[in-house]
């Protein structure tokens, strides 16, 4: 796992009247072992950076530099390998497949790969260990709590031991209680030296970080390091 670095990034929309300038030259770097969080207004460009980060849309102008992998000059084949082999994805609504178990959702990233054995489903099992999940590893979503599917979703989010876990608003729909236990996750895989990005709007929630990133109109607007001291609070 390696550093992600980001310069002068920008992202522009092509409209039939107007062109929208989503990212107007964000630069920042994310080491391994970091824990961001990513705030800002609605309209600042929080999701169209998460999606360069997450591989899924490409940028403009700029670069972001994941290891020695620039995306901007990546095929969309070679992004679609990064996205399933080296970002591990955690999203508010969870997104897991009904029809599938616990422990079959969590190999999900693997069967994109070509990749489902019995290394693989001890892995997947490991990894639903790792969440508090182990004596769930057939139940399908609909039998899970909120909090038990975001597990679900973080275990699966392990399964490849991505460069980074991007996380866009986890705890979105969740309880206080509940938002807590995912937080004491994302604080134990952190201190095991994981890194994450998430994208939150609670306070609360991006306190939890190492740092806070604000962007503001397409723009980095503050780079914030939380003090042990209020992440302790
Ligand atoms: P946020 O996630 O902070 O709400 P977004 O990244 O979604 O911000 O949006 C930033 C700006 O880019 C907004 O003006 C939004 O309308 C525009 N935008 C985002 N995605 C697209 C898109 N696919 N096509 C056109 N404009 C977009
Ligand atoms: P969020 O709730 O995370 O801020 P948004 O509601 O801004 O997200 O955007 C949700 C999705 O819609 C994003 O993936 C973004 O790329 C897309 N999007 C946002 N604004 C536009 C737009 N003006 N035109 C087309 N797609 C957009």
């Amino acid at each position: 796992r390696l550093a992600t670095s980001i310069r002068n990034l920008k992202k522009e929309y092509v409209l039939k009247s107007e062109t929208v300038r989503a990212l107007r030259g964000v630069s920042f770097d994310v080491p391994e072992g970091d824990y961001v969080a990513i705030m800002g207004p609605s309209g600042s460009g929080k999701s169209t950076l998460l999606n360069m980060l997450g591989c899924l849309d490409q940028p403009t102008s700029g670069s972001l530099l994941m290891g020695d992998d620039d995306i901007i000059t990546l095929t969309d084949d070679q992004l679609a390998d990064i996205r399933s082999k080296r970002i591990g994805f955690v999203f508010q609504s969870y997104n897991l497949i009904q029809q599938l178990s616990v422990v079959e959702n969590i190999q999900v990233p693997l069967y994109y790969q070509g990749r489902l054995g019995a290394a693989e489903l001890e892995r997947a099992k490991a990894m639903a260990e790792r969440v508090g999940l182990a004596e769930r590893l057939d139940h399908r979503p609909s039998q899970l709590s909120g909090g038990q599917q975001q597990r679900v979703a973080i275990a699966r989010s392990l399964i490849n031991d991505p460069f980074f876990i991007l996380a866009d608003e986890p705890t979105g729909n969740l309880d206080s209680v509940t938002t807590e236990e995912i937080l004491g996750i994302f604080d134990e895989l952190n201190n095991e030296g994981r890194t994450i990005i998430l994208v939150t709007h609670e306070d609360d929630v991006a306190e939890r970080a190492k740092r806070i990133i604000r962007l503001k109109d397409g723009m980095l607007d503050r780079d914030e390091l939380i003090s042990e001291e209020k992440r302790a609070a």
